[in-house]
């Protein structure tokens, strides 16, 4: 058996869990190890040579269609592919893997891979070694091909499974959030990742940055500390009924106390906080109304939009918003138009961060972006609505998408759909320009979200999903603090409603920040909406007043976050 280990990642989602790894394979194509009934194996193995199939007749049409366009030499590139495919060091082992030893072909094909990647790499000649990218591009192909083939046990995680992987998407978290997954622990990502802010909202332990998570196979029993920010791999019988017995005692300390749930945000010198609850999938909306959220202030569209790795058509999306709307029980719900890009790779590994991300990825498919508008109006006569753009870094961009939106109910009008005429629409202020220019956009919108996550990852140029660097992503810099102040200098003489809607208003020293700069409307994550109203009824908008104009004043974010704290904590 083997040793009890420890291995260090950061707190993405607190709680513990423990349960059996089920390894995920490659964030563009997820797919999970498993182990197979030996009479599952022959049909696994025609699964794989279906994928190969398929590939050589995708690399063949690619072939021809080279030649005709392009001459020979072109062409000469997917033979190097083709070959790969013949290879019986290459096909053949993986047969063979899935064959002895019981696994799936994705987890095979890791294996074999891994196997040659590394050949490849010990190689003296540079020519070949470059030659890995070849086998690199077919091991995607066959994944992404043995996706159209579904694996048998795909749906049948094991009980208590833990996903581990190297990046788990949030998509993936997502699609398996009514399977039993009870915790999760990746190689890389950070704590601000979309992952991390789903794992938040699905109340599923999580670690992330565990880079020595990499030789944890599918099957290992883990136990994921969401407290000490660590994933112990092999725990010892001990250790297991040690974690049993805090879990017990944790559930019992969970229960939130009835009288916070119901008071009202409102600070001890009684100012009137609005505080709005953000979500990411749509059955969040009934707990966010049983929690008697005032209002819904970001709803992440994205993840229910491409639910099952395809899109909805139409009436089901009508359905699905009026479902939410309500079950909102006629809180305000805020539908942010597809947000894609974040956290992600294209292919060609270019970070989606800086690229067709948001609203420039709806503007770019119209197709896309005039259903989705179509069905949130369509759904607005079931209670407010209101219709957040997201990414936004221009006037140009508003009045693109304002165009698109007029089309839209031009359309509607014309099929006699019935429809909420004042659905107001809103920016996230989140990237620089936005931040500049949010006076600028005023006349075009009704009113503003502030989202920090991105505009600190943009402002101070720091990846939110890296965990390499994110020391460095500090709400408590002076440049973002700067910010914030000249993003409300800016909007208060045009009287439109503000929400903040970044993780920055979920924890209280810097939501306690933001209401110093002036700020009176959050939207939090489900989890964090008690602690956060708990923190506004303990403090007074005037000492946050004058802590804000103290801060202001530093040079250093570490000083600064040591002000604040003390002062919110009252230390
Ligand atoms: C933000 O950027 O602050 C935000 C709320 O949106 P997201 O985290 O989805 O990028
Ligand atoms: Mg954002």
């Amino acid at each position: 058996m083997r040793e009890e280990r420890i291995i260090h990642g950061v707190v993405a989602s607190v709680g513990t869990a423990i349960g059996k790894a089920v390894r995920t394979f490659d964030p563009l194509f997820v797919s999970f190890n498993f182990r197979l009934r030996p009479d599952q194996v022959r049909r696994e193995v025609e699964r794989f040579r279906g994928s190969v199939e398929k590939s050589r007749e995708q690399l063949k049409r690619m072939q021809s269609e080279l030649r005709k366009n392009s001459g020979p030499e072109s062409s000469f590139l997917i033979d190097a592919h083709l070959l790969v495919l013949q290879d019986r060091l290459f096909v053949d082992r993986i047969i063979e893997k899935v064959e002895t030893d019981c696994i799936n072909s994705e987890w095979a094909i890791q294996q074999v891979s891994d196997e040659l990647f590394q050949a490849y790499d010990r190689l003296n000649d540079e020519y070949l070694r470059e030659r890995r990218g070849d086998l690199d591009d077919i091991v995607r192909r066959l994944l992404h091909n043995l996706q159209s083939k579904p694996l048998p046990s795909f749906k049948k995680l094991p009980y208590d499974a833990i996903l581990v992987g190297k990046l788990v998407p949030p998509s993936t978290l997502f699609e398996l959030r009514s399977q039993r997954i009870v915790g999760l622990a990746t190689e890389t990502g950070s704590p601000l990742s979309h992952t991390a802010i789903m794992a938040r909202s699905l109340e599923i332990p999580a670690i992330v940055g565990a880079s020595e998570l990499a030789e944890v196979a599918s099957g290992d029993l883990l136990i994921v500390d969401g407290e000490r920010g660590i994933v112990i791999w092999s725990p010892s019988d001990e250790t297991v009924a040690q974690y049993k017995s805090r879990d017990r005692d944790g559930k019992k300390l969970k229960k939130k106390p009835a009288t916070v749930v119901s008071a009202p945000s409102i600070t001890e010198d009684a100012v009137q906080i609005s505080l709005g609850a953000n979500i990411n999938f749509s059955e969040e909306v009934r707990a966010a109304a049983g929690q008697g959220c005032e209002f819904i202030g970001l709803y992440r569209t994205e993840f229910d939009f491409f639910r099952e790795g395809k899109q909805p058509d139409e009436e089901a999306l009508v359905a699905d918003y009026s479902l939410v709307l309500k079950s909102a029980k006629g809180a305000p719900v805020t539908f942010r138009t597809i947000d894609v890009g974040i956290d992600q790779k294209s292919w060609d590994g270019v970070n989606m961060n800086l690229g067709v991300r948001g609203l420039r990825f709806c503007l770019e498919n119209t197709d896309i972006f005039k259903k989705q508008l179509r069905s949130l109006y369509r759904a607005s006569v079931h209670g407010p609505t209101r219709i957040l753009l997201p990414f936004v870094s221009s006037v140009d961009d508003l009045d693109a998408a304002h165009t698109v939106i007029e089309e839209v109910r031009r359309e509607l009008q014309a099929r006699r759909h019935r429809f909420d005429r004042n659905v107001p629409i809103g920016v996230m202020i989140e990237t620089p320009a936005a931040a500049q220019t949010c006076d600028l956009m005023a006349s075009l919108v009704d009113f503003f979200c502030l989202g920090t996550n991105d505009l600190i990852q943009y402002y101070l140029v720091v990846d939110r999903s890296d965990q390499s660097v994110v020391h460095l992503y500090n709400p408590f810099h002076p440049a973002i603090l700067r910010c914030l102040q000249q993003v409300y200098t800016l909007l208060r003489p045009v009287g439109k409603p503000v929400t903040v809607c970044g993780e920055m208003a979920a924890d209280p020293p810097s939501a306690a920040v933001l209401l110093g700069l002036g700020f009176t409307s959050l939207s939090v994550s489900l989890a964090a909406y008690t602690r956060i109203k708990r923190m506004i009824r303990s403090v007074s908008m005037a000492q946050l007043k004058d802590l804000a104009a103290e801060i202001m004043k530093m040079h250093k974010p570490k000083e600064v976050e040591e002000m604040v704290r003390a002062a919110v904590y009252r230390t």
